[in-house]
Parts: structure tokens; C-alpha cells; sequence
């Protein structure tokens, strides 16, 4: 087979968790709920309802593209992107079409990676279609809760080359944007979903398809469901065939991906601008405000735990996944230090043994620790004054040591757990009996 270069490009969904929705006042958190009860004329797009911008979903979004290092486009429109399906009764999506909140973003990942943020924009999240069987017959029922909540769309440059580094940068989004306390970003809960642009190439300009994967729900699947569509796609190219435009699914049961539909240009959807909501325009000290409360982002406190508390890139990452382990371990850090506890013991403690969680107190946990180190001393004490004793009474033994016969050791191990009513673990026991039998 001839070697392709792969582009993947990303179309990530995230669902804002703010209290209100995009553009009405009904609650947006709509997980869990009995299904239509958080709905109103507007969400459920009936005619005549006049939509209104929720502004805290506005500057979750603004947030979220500072983050990324977008530019923040100070004059900005919403837009209807038309289609037809039933989870949509208005018959188009309000989103934004060519003037997006974010433009431009630069990322670099863990690993230096650069990858290029298109765009992020903010739009409306559909209703759920919940396919079902009633009385022997397949129905599809509809839940309008999920309709109209804010949903925030971050579009990347076909940066990526393989589906390792996708699922990396993913894990750093999810990462972000719970620092950012925008939302939880749980792909299982579907509040952050992902569909993915694969094609390949052997020449240097870029294809003339794209392959856009669709609904791709878990980390699990993630690999799985790139790497399927990769092999399929390198399969068709090196046998002579061409690859179209077009909208792919993944079947988890048969590890493929299958053809959903051929994919529609932007000139299909009849963009316009939103005539119902006016634009939106922001002054550069609104922007600068915003960015002065990003707080320091994962991979900034990655680096600088690895720098500060002398602890392994791995340890570090581990910990800063979540922001309010990451603070819990600061507090522990500051107070261990007065005890002379190290940065590595801490985090061996809290990441191999979870003793966060048996101690939510951080001065718990640190009296745990000078508690279980001070045990080990005085253990250490123990058999060191049991083996002198035993030293000084098994002169005979000594002596067959000093002449090479190395087998009295174990007897001496016995003496020693004897005098100890059978404490102390034996290997410990051998260090200092020998320690001490090399000293005399
Ligand atoms: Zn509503
Ligand atoms: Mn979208």
C-alpha cells in the first residue's frame, strides 16, 4: 500500500452549562429531566416566538476562544442555517455563519503540537430524538428539553495526522474547558460531541473530498471509529477508485464506518443573517476584562508542578486533570513542607492510593502521611536494637559469617522475628542484620 498523508480536522460541540438557555429563559439542564417540561413557545420554535441572547452563553464562548488564543471578532452576527429534520421544527438552526464570535485560535498541546482553531461560535442545540418500540411498533418520540440549549462549536484546521493525537487534544479541550467552569464536557452525557473531517493524500495539494465522520460519542470509539475510516479510505485510493464528499456514520458492533449521506455544501443550508436578533458588538476593554480572568490553564500548572514540587510528567498530569484535585494538592504541598514531606511522597500517596479521597481535608492527609512515616522510623528502631541484641548473643553465628558461611543469616532472621514476637518483615530484618554484621 502507498503511504497517504492523513488530515484530520475537527468539529467539536460543546454543551454550555449555563442555568438558562440560548435563547429563551427555560432551564437549560435538561439531563435527567422528565422529557418536554423545561420547554417554551420559543424552544419549541413555534411561529411568531421572538428569540433573546442569553449573554452569559455569549461570554462562556468568548471565554472559551481566549483560552484558545482566537481573536474576538468585535462585531458579530447570529445566522439561520436551513434543514429539515424532525428534532428542528423551525426548519433551520440559529447559528452564526460568516462573522463567528472567535476566529484564529493557536493551541500549542503537551507535546508541542500546534494545532489551528478555525473558528468557535455559539448556537442552539437541537431537541433528542429517542428512537423506541411500543406496542411492537418502532416509534420515534421526541424530547424538546435539549432544544435551544447553548452549544458552543470550535472548528480546527485539518491539523491533525493520526487519531492518538485527536483524542490527546480532546482530552486537553475537556481539560480547559472545565477549568474554565464552562461545562462538563462528559462525551457520554453527550455535553461534548464530535465529528471529524478524514481524507488522505499523496500529492501536496490538498484533496478534493473530505469525509466527515459523524456522532462519535466516547474516547472509546474514537480510535476505533478514525482508524476504520482511515484503513477504508487508503484501501479505495491505492485500488484506483476516488472518494467522495460525504457524511459517514460508525457501526460499533462491526468496527465500520457506513455511508449516511452525500454531504451538503454551505450553499445548501440557504444561510441568512438572524433578522429576530440584533448583532452583537464588543468594546476591546470588554474583551481584555474577560481575558484577565482566565485562570491558569492545565498545561501552564503541568509545567509548573513538574518544576516547583519536582514531581514526574505523569504524576503532574494526573493531577491537574481536575482543578480542584490540582488545588488540593497545593494545599497539601504547602502544608507537607513544614514536615519536611517531599513533593514525590505526596504524590505518590495521593495518586497510587487515592488518599485524597479517604481525607477530602488536606490536613488530614497530611497528618496521615507524618503519621504512617513516623510508624516506619520507629519499626526501624525496633529491629534495629532486637538484631544488636541477637548479634551479641549469637557470637558462634558471627563468627560462621565472618568465615564466609552466609547461610547463618536466615537463622539470625529467625532470632530476630522470635524477639520480636514474629513482627517485622523479614527483608527489612536481612538489610540490617547485614548492615551491622558488615560494621563489626
Ligand atoms: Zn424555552
Ligand atoms: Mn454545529
Amino acid at each position: 500500500m502507498k503511504e497517504y498523508k492523513v488530515n484530520i480536522g475537527l468539529e467539536v460541540h460543546i454543551e454550555l452549562a449555563t442555568e438558562s438557555k440560548m435563547f429563551c429563559r427555560c432551564s437549560a439542564r435538561h439531563f435527567g429531566k422528565k422529557p418536554n417540561t423545561q420547554v417554551c413557545p420559543i424552544c419549541l420554535g413555534l411561529p411568531g416566538a421572538l428569540p433573546y441572547t442569553n449573554q452569559q452563553a455569549v461570554e462562556d464562548a468568548i471565554f472559551l476562544g481566549l483560552a484558545f488564543n482566537c481573536h474576538v471578532n468585535e462585531f458579530s452576527k447570529f445566522d439561520r442555517k436551513h434543514y429539515f429534520y424532525p428534532d428542528l421544527p423551525k426548519g433551520f438552526q440559529i447559528s452564526q455563519y460568516d462573522l463567528p464570535l472567535c476566529i484564529n485560535g493557536q493551541w500549542s498541546m503537551v507535546n508541542g503540537q500546534k494545532i489551528t482553531i478555525r473558528r468557535i461560535h455559539l448556537e442552539e442545540d437541537t431537541a433528542k430524538l429517542i428512537h423506541q418500540e411500543i406496542d411492537g411498533k418502532r416509534v420515534s418520540l421526541i424530547d424538546f428539553n435539549r432544544s435551544g440549549v447553548p452549544l458552543v462549536e470550535m472548528v480546527t484546521e485539518p491539523d491533525f495526522v493520526t487519531p492518538a493525537q485527536v483524542k490527546e487534544f480532546l482530552k486537553e479541550v475537556q481539560r480547559v474547558v472545565r477549568y474554565l467552569g464552562i461545562s462538563n464536557a462528559d462525551m457520554e452525557k453527550g455535553s461534548m460531541r464530535l465529528e471529524a473531517n478524514v481524507s488522505l493524500q499523496k500529492t501536496k495539494s490538498l484533496p478534493d473530498y473530505k469525509v466527515e465522520l459523524k456522532n462519535i460519542n466516547s474516547f472509546r470509539f474514537l480510535t476505533k471509529a478514525l482508524k476504520s475510516e482511515i484503513q477504508r479510505q487508503k484501501k479505495v485510493l491505492s485500488g484506483g477508485g476516488k472518494l467522495v464528499q460525504e457524511t459517514r456514520g460508525y457501526n460499533e458492533a462491526n468496527g465500520r464506518t457506513f455511508s449516511q449521506r452525500t454531504k451538503e455544501e454551505a450553499q445548501d443550508y440557504r444561510y441568512f443573517p438572524e433578522p429576530d436578533i440584533p448583532p452583537l458588538s464588543f468594546t476591546k476593554a470588554q474583551i481584555a476584562k474577560l481575558k484577565s480572568k482566565i485562570p491558569e490553564l492545565p498545561s501552564a500548572k503541568m509545567e509548573r508542578f513538574i518544576k516547583d514540587f519536582k514531581i514526574t510528567q505523569n504524576y503532574a498530569q494526573v493531577l491537574t486533570t481536575d482543578k480542584a484535585r490540582a488545588d488540593y494538592f497545593e494545599e497539601v504541598i504547602a502544608l507537607g513542607k513544614k514536615h519536611q514531606l517531599s513533593g514525590k511522597t505526596l504524590a505518590d500517596l495521593i495518586v497510587n492510593k487515592n488518599l485524597d479521597i479517604q481525607f477530602p481535608e488536606p490536613a488530614g492527609l497530611v497528618r496521615k502521611v507524618i503519621e504512617l512515616t513516623k510508624k516506619e522510623f520507629a519499626g526501624q528502631a525496633e529491629v534495629g536494637k532486637a538484631v544488636i541484641g541477637v548479634l551479641s548473643e549469637e557470637k558462634k553465628a558471627v563468627a560462621d559469617f565472618k568465615k564466609g558461611k552466609r547461610e547463618v543469616v536466615g537463622f539470625l532472621i529467625g532470632k530476630v522475628q522470635k524477639q520480636l514476637e514474629g513482627k517485622g518483615e523479614p527483608k527489612k530484618i536481612r538489610e540490617i542484620i547485614l548492615k551491622e554484621l558488615k560494621s563489626t
